[in-house]
């Protein structure tokens, strides 16, 4: 054959999948280790390729697949389209990845009015001949055509109540006959066309259809969900027809070496007799489990389970099997590594390292560490009846459900009073998190994967709704509506993260615990891996659930988090409001215990591992109450004339301060560092508390390892004046003391000036870890709030850029900034340690990029503790 075009199943293997598509690598494997494969050939992935840059078929395409099929004509002994004994096949799509369902197939084609005759005579079987025919029409019609299926099912549904028939193998000869010619006018009437009887035609236009399909609407949308390229296109399998619809010794059905949903070592499958392969998957009968087969046919059975078998060994991991029995013949039609739940997945791949079919090393890479969250949250119960009612973005994942509540103070309140929350806002700020910490689950209105609420959600481990547009508020009548249906506040409300789906009422949702077989894998990744896997936690009870999940440190302690309860929040925003420094460092001192408190609790969790407490970073304004609300206010005050001047004056000067803290660009304005040096004061009391707290512990026999990291330092003169500050502040309080705390101090590197001046930097630091989230808007230029959900999704959705880098960090770009900041800065200070601590310490691509460029470690919210540790491993083999 001239060209890549066509290749037979004899001639192919599983190594050749980019070119035959899953399927038909398989369909060649298996023929060549001998197992029972119908005869036939692929028509190749370039072929479709060529189709859609001609948008026709390939000059010659089809002559060259004539010449294979006289092969397969050989090798049956019949002939295509031939009256007295027809070959029969099958068009059969088949992507590079897996795509199940998405794209079309045609079983029976080569029947037509003529053809259909000479079957029935030579298997004497009239009705079975004529099942195959209405079965082609059918399919040929949908798939080709477009005619919808239901237009066939009714007619269907029609001839059956003609003849009295329940099911469809209770149609009689003549009830398909007449099928067959109902199926016809239909299918004329409906494309203007006849049904094809030239044998070849149909071939041609099936070809055609199923390189077509490849673009149609679900095919596509799963490629997206699935980061399958579009530009792979799908081979086509022309494969002989081998008949389970031949009365009671045939059948057909599928098979999973294990169980897809627990991964347990059993067989578990469906089979139905007297059908063809679509029956099963489509449900137009209920099948049986596939153990009632060892009753019914148990030699068949028995052969099943060898060739089950026989192909797990040989592909080594668990399989989906397809077949079909003709007459008391086995064939296999398929073959592929099932899909799996994360649950399946795990105990699976520990299970074949067991069984010694696999390495460690194999197990650890095919671990697909994305799913593995799935693992750690509460999921609803997997035979629960929902009652959607709105979906948004699965931000993250697991189910909660509760009471809605509207408003963040409120959930607080709730919650301490033992209520179940679900928060449900148009969006989430800062200032509701203490509200997001109380709830079960968010829901919001706006907002992507990415947005605040989805981060802090994740980081949490709660399950977050994001971006569901369906959600119209009314605060003030306290409800909102989901498309008809109205929610008041305190009504029950269930949110699945890992889909994404809004429900009405309560779901019952089953708690994660942590498999044997799970933690195996993870001890396994901990003996590979180099990197080091740290979490990012603010408070006590997250740093206990993260060295739970096997964190060697906190690698990010989110200060502000600290501020945020209602009681601590007005203390704060005295301090912010304050007019003289005596005045603020009178609120920070009512601040200091309470800081101080918190980092007793931390080490104390971590006792022996390092804590690394980043200083107070977020913009002030963002502790104080929104602008325009104390605006309306002030003019409800003033017109009901109702407020005593006393507080007119007081809500004045608010506006003033707020006023006076606006920035347009707050992501670019008086933050990190900028603040400690503005007020030193603020700095200077959590260093305080922090070594308050440092020394309480270690006279408590808790091993205290704080790394005290300064935000947002651009310049190596903001680190000098600030590690000033810092150790002054160490010598005032622990005085001798000092010698036995170990503490450090350091820097995020997330403004690309501090990236390129590293080395500088490095000369007052012990450590850098890098801020990518900050990094990446700096180093793109676009910040977060304002790309997410707009611009950046559309580029995404364009394909302008890979993914979004956000998620996964932009190796080329920000993570040349990286690679030269840790080069210098170790040049300059070989004792550094490095490490990264934005979102993507969580992320399985982001994760082999740091490995590569040699950092120490990598900090990650709660959850993604078990996914860094694999992803770690990965990154080392
Ligand atoms: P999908 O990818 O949607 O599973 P398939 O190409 O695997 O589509 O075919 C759909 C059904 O038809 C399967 O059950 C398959 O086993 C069956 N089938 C496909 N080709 C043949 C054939 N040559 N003989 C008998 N059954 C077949
Ligand atoms: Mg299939
Ligand atoms: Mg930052």
């Amino acid at each position: 054959m001239k060209s890549n075009w066509i290749s037979h199943f004899r001639h192919g293997d599983a190594g050749m999948k980019a070119l035959l598509g899953g399927k038909g690598a398989n369909l060649a494997e298996m023929t060549r280790i001998g197992l029972p494969v119908p005869p036939g050939f692929t028509i190749t992935t370039e072929a479709c390729r060529s189709f859609y840059a001609l948008n026709r078929l390939p000059d010659s395409l089809m002559d060259d697949a004539r010449a294979a099929l006289q092969a397969v004509e050989l090798a049956r002994g019949q002939q295509f389209g031939d009256a007295g004994d027809p070959l029969l096949v099958s068009v059969r799509s088949g992507s590079v990845h897996s795509m199940p369902g998405m794209m079309d197939t045609i079983l029976n084609l080569g029947l037509n009015d003529d053809t259909v005759q000479g079957l029935a005579a030579v298997t004497g079987d009239e009705r079975f001949a004529y099942d195959c025919y209405r079965r082609l029409i059918h399919m040929f019609g949908n798939v080709v055509f477009g005619v919808e299926s239901d237009a066939f099912e009714r007619i269907l549904a029609d001839v059956k109540a003609q003849c009295g028939a329940q099911e469809d193998q209770d149609v009689t000869a003549d009830g398909f006959r007449e099928l067959v010619q109902r199926y016809k006018q239909c299918l004329e009437a409906t494309v203007g066309t006849p049904f094809p009887q030239d044998v070849h035609v149909q071939l041609q236009l099936a070809v055609e259809a199923v390189f077509r399909s490849w673009n149609n609407h679900r095919a596509q949308v799963y490629r997206k969900l699935h980061h399958i390229p579009d530009d792979e296109g799908t081979a086509v399998n022309i494969q002989s027809m081998v008949f389970g619809n031949r009365g009671a010794d045939s059948g057909t059905g599928v098979l999973f070496t294990r169980h897809p949903s627990t991964g347990a070592r059993v067989l578990f499958g469906e089979y139905l007799t007297d059908a063809q392969g679509e029956d099963v998957v489509a449900g137009t009968r209920t099948p049986q489990p596939i153990a009632k087969m060892e009753d019914d046919m148990p030699h068949l059975y028995e052969q099943l389970i060898q060739a089950a078998e026989q192909l797990e060994r040989h592909y080594r991991d668990m399989q989906d099997i397809e077949f079909t029995v003709e007459r008391g013949k086995l064939f296999i039609l398929q073959t592929r590594a099932g899909k799996r739940t994360a649950q399946a997945a795990v105990a699976i791949s520990v299970a074949l390292v067991k069984e010694g079919l696999i390495t460690v090393q194999e197990a650890l890479l095919r671990t697909d560490v994305a799913q593995l969250e799935h693992l750690l949250h509460p999921s609803l119960a997997p035979d629960a009846t929902l009652d959607v009612v709105a979906s948004g973005l699965p931000a993250s994942p697991g189910a909660a459900s509760g009471r809605i509540v509207l408003d963040a103070d409120e959930a607080e309140r709730l919650a301490a009073a033992g209520e179940r929350i679900i928060l449900v806002r148009p969006e989430t700020t800062p200032e509701d998190i203490h509200g997001v910490l109380a709830a079960e689950g968010v829901l919001t209105s706006r907002g992507g994967m990415t947005s605040h609420a989805a981060v802090v959600a994740r980081s949490m481990g709660k399950p977050c709704v994001s971006g569901c547009e369906d959600v119209c508020f009314d605060f003030g009548q306290k409800l909102i509506v989901i498309g008809t249906q109205t929610f008041r506040e305190g009504d029950l409300l269930s949110i699945d993260g890992t889909s994404g789906r809004v429900i009405a009422g309560s779901v019952p949702v089953v708690e994660a615990d942590m498999s044997a077989e799970f933690l195996q894998l993870l001890e396994w990744a901990d003996r590979e891996r180099e990197l080091r896997v740290y979490a990012n936690a603010d408070a006590p009870e997250d740093a206990a659930k993260a060295r739970a999940l096997g964190a060697e440190g906190i690698g990010l302690c989110r200060t502000e988090h600290m501020f945020m309860s209602t009681h601590r929040l007005q203390i704060v925003q005295d301090m912010i409001l304050a007019e003289t420094e005596t005045e603020r460092r009178k609120a920070l001192a009512k601040l200091l215990p309470m800081q101080q408190d918190d980092f007793e609790g931390l080490f104390e969790a971590m006792d022996g591992l390092t804590v690394t407490i980043r200083l107070l970073d977020p913009p002030l304004h963002e502790f104080l109450p929104n602008l325009e609300e104390l605006v309306v206010r002030q003019t409800q005050l003033t017109v009901q004339g109702a407020g005593t001047p006393e507080e007119l004056r007081e809500l004045e000067r608010l506006i003033g301060k707020v006023r006076g803290l606006h920035e347009s660009n707050p992501m670019l304005g008086q933050r990190g560092c900028r603040l400690g040096i503005l007020f030193p004061e603020i700095y200077e009391m959590q260093v305080e508390a922090l070594f308050l707290a440092a020394s309480r512990m270690l006279r408590k026999g808790v091993r205290v390892q704080p790394d005290i990291m300064v935000p947002l330092v651009g310049h190596a003169a903001e680190l000098r004046l600030l590690r000033d500050l810092i150790e002054r502040t160490a010598e005032r309080v622990l005085g001798p003391e000092r010698r036995s705390c170990a503490y450090r101090v350091g820097t995020m590197i997330e403004v690309p000036r501090a990236a390129l001046t590293a080395g500088q930097i490095a000369e007052h630091a012990d450590f850098f870890s890098f801020g990518t989230n900050d990094l990446t808007q700096m180093t793109f230029g676009c910040s977060r709030d304002d790309a997410e959900g707009k611009f950046l999704t559309h580029y995404v959705d364009r394909r302008v850029l890979a993914a979004n880098p956000f998620q996964v960090l932009d190796t080329t770009g920000v993570g040349q900034l990286i690679e030269l900041a840790v080069k210098r800065g170790i040049a300059a200070n070989p004792q550094l340690t490095t490490g990264i601590c934005g979102e993507h310490g969580g992320d399985r691509d982001s994760i082999l990029f740091c490995h590569e460029i040699g950092l120490d470690y990598v900090s990650c919210s709660t959850y993604r503790i078990p996914l860094a540790r694999i992803a770690a491993a990965q990154a080392k083999l």
